[in-house]
């Protein structure tokens, strides 16, 4: 569905770092990595970690956030957004979506503040999350954030490469967080980075991520630490990887074009996040599928492509659905329910071939023709 787009210059960078003898966690290849994504997504500071889980664990650690703290974060996420809040001791609160772009509803989130200001709840941080690439209306929760004098820390592991009103994502809310797993839009193989602006989580992130050593010359500790910085060898991986970004972004907007062209003239469906992608990364294309209108379910889609070897998969979810955090509190209104529910994300990788995307496209026609006649 998405899978690693790395070739020639790949090899090439790893190559070169293996035999520049820096293997460790640290060396010239992590510096370069972090000083190009500072300067790319425009932060004074990025920090290389081991994932994006590992990052969005130590922004909140960084922050302050711990035991007793609550968390305000999107329903309509993958489970690490909600486990990096479980990993910090505080509790996960879960907010409902926009419907059309399943990003977190600023409405329910200021009516979920206002309610739990009045009990004297501790709410420590705002954790939205730019869905399948597209940002969050980071103007809005910002203003409500700032209210509450709370943080924002931004889940943007889908969105590199994204902007928001002109400006790229990962430069918005207090501090963010990027995801270089092998599914994104580009990969470390596994990796992530914290983005921030304030020195003193920069450099808090980076000592919690050492395992919290003082600056000793024997190893002093005088608090738990993590085993969470990003490797020389995979650093080489992700600049190789930057400097195709746009390209590999590009690739996937062209992907998205051709389902919008399949699915154009077909009732009851719908390209999920709206007709305007222009500030979109395009990391992965989904449908929506209104069964009473289309005739067919999304579920009825992904068997049959399934069939013929074509993977598909719902859509996230929802964290209030998941056996493992049904305690935690939240504010939902059905939209990420039936998003999961109606929801299908297609084949949208960079590294799919011309003739592989045909094989798709013909899949989806016979699909299609089949349930029309
Ligand atoms: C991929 C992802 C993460 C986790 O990133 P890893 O690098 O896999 O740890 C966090 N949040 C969201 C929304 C993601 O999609």
């Amino acid at each position: 569905m998405s899978s690693p787009d790395v070739g020639a210059l790949e090899e090439r960078y790893i190559l070169e770092a293996l035999r520049s003898g820096w293997i460790a966690p640290l060396g010239p290849d992590v510096d370069g990595f972090e000083t190009d994504m500072a300067e790319r997504i425009g932060r004074k500071h990025a920090v290389a970690l081991s994932s994006g889980t590992a990052a969005l664990h130590l922004a909140l650690l960084a922050r302050g956030v711990g035991p007793g703290d609550l968390v305000l974060t999107s329903t309509m996420t993958f489970a690490a957004t909600a486990n990096a809040i479980v990993y910090s001791g505080a509790e996960p609160y879960f907010i409902d979506c926009l419907p059309e772009t399943g990003n977190m509803d600023p409405a329910l989130l200021s009516e979920s503040l206002q309610e739990l200001e009045q009990t004297g709840a501790r709410v420590a941080a705002i954790m939205p999350v730019d869905l399948l690439g597209k940002a969050v209306d980071y103007r809005t929760i910002q203003v409500l954030a700032g209210e509450a004098g709370i943080p924002v820390i931004a889940d943007a592991a889908e969105s590199l490469g994204a902007s928001y009103m002109g400006r790229p994502t990962g430069s918005w809310g207090d501090d963010a967080v990027f995801s270089f797993n092998g599914n994104k839009v580009m990969t470390t193989s596994g990796g992530g980075m914290l983005m921030t602006d304030d020195e003193a989580v920069a450099s808090k992130v980076r000592y919690l991520a050492t395992q919290a050593r003082q600056p000793t010359l024997h190893y002093e500790h005088t608090e738990i630490g993590f085993n969470y910085r990003l490797s020389n060898l995979l650093a080489a991986l992700g600049r190789a990887q930057l400097s195709r970004l746009d390209d590999m972004i590009e690739r996937r907007r062209q992907i998205r074009e051709h389902y919008r062209e399949l699915f154009a003239a077909v009732p009851g469906v719908e390209i999920f996040g709206g007709a305007n992608d222009a500030e979109d990364n395009c990391w992965l294309t989904s449908v929506v599928v209104n069964e009473s209108e289309a005739g067919w379910s999304a579920k009825q889609l992904s068997e049959a492509l399934g069939d013929v070897n074509v993977e598909t998969r719902p859509l996230w979810k929802p964290m209030h659905l998941q056996p493992v955090f049904q305690q935690h509190r939240r504010r939902v209104n059905g939209s990420s329910d039936r998003l999961f529910e109606s929801g299908l994300t297609l084949p949208s990788g960079s590294a799919m071939k011309e003739q592989e995307m045909s094989r798709v496209v013909q899949a989806i026609e016979r699909f299609l023709t089949a349930r029309m006649n």
